[in-house]
């Protein structure tokens, strides 16, 4: 199996970080705010290592039957089906939990003795007791921004993984990023992310999230694609950051002094 590499421009020594983790079977954590590049960097990584990737974005509903597996219908029998963590644990490769605060309290309880030296899952539903294999990697994200104290990490759960923090990339990169995924020219994706650095100084203030790499990405393709400035930075980085006028109107001004 030989897969394509996705395309991450690393920003400071993650890669090499993310590559002595998975030799060494630590399990990782991943900080930081959304659209900043943590799930393009797994796969990235992934693929480097030829590694199978189980990507599973948590939510408020995902319980642990969702990630170890359940008995399904199948033709008039119940046949046991592998969720995403058991068919990593099973067979090797990268399972990644993207958000994991999100989920369901149950799901910490499958992660412990996982994330420990005995590496094990226990699926009480089958009875098995699996030994994840060597190149079996664990890595989970969230995001530290969203000031929700009953979704926070509990520290006898984060203290079992190494973590790296992320944050938009410096602008130098983010410019190679944005120009390298829209195929928008150097001079106007400096422009956007000349503006995406000031909206993202007014986080705290008016917004509760800066502006993404993500969103800078959407606003350089709708341009390259056409449309013209004011409309692509209208739609991709004014709009979804806030439904409040007066907030808006000061988006705007920030937008006038900058272009
Ligand atoms: P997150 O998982 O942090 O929410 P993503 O990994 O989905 O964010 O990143 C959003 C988009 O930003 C990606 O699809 C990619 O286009 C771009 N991106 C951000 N950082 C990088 C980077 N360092 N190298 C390549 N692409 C990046």
């Amino acid at each position: 199996m030989v897969m394509d590499i996705p395309f991450y421009l690393p920003v400071g020594n993650e890669c090499a970080l993310f590559e002595l983790a998975f030799r060494h079977k630590l399990p990782l954590l991943l900080k930081g705010p959304t659209g900043c590049g943590k799930t393009r960097f797994v796969a990235h990584m992934a693929a480097k290592l030829q590694k199978q990737l189980h990507t599973v974005s948590c939510h408020d509903d995902l319980t642990a039957a969702d990630l170890t597996g359940r008995y399904l219908l199948k033709g008039g029998d119940t046949v046991w089906t592998d969720g995403p963590l058991t068919n990593s644990v099973r067979h090797g490769g990268i399972c990644y939990l993207d958000e994991v605060v999100e989920a369901r309290k149950d799901v910490t309880v499958v992660l412990h003795p996982l994330t420990d030296d005995r590496r094990l899952l226990p699926l009480d539903r089958t009875g098995e007791l699996l030994e994840a294999p060597d190149d079996f990697m664990l890595v989970v994200s969230y995001n530290p921004g969203y000031q929700n104290v009953l979704k926070q990490l509990k520290p006898s759960t984060r203290q079992r993984f190494i973590a790296i923090e992320f944050d938009f990339p410096p602008p130098e990169v983010e410019c190679k990023v944005v120009a390298e995924e829209s195929g928008l020219d150097g001079e106007r994706v400096a422009q956007l992310v000349r503006l995406a650095g000031r909206l993202r100084a007014m986080k705290g203030h008016d917004l509760e999230e800066g502006v993404s790499t993500r969103l800078l990405v959407y606003c350089a393709t709708l341009i390259q694609a056409g449309l013209p400035l004011g409309q692509a930075v209208q739609t991709a980085m004014i709009e979804p950051l806030t439904d409040d006028q007066d907030v808006k109107k000061g988006l705007d001004e920030v937008v006038l002094a900058v272009f």
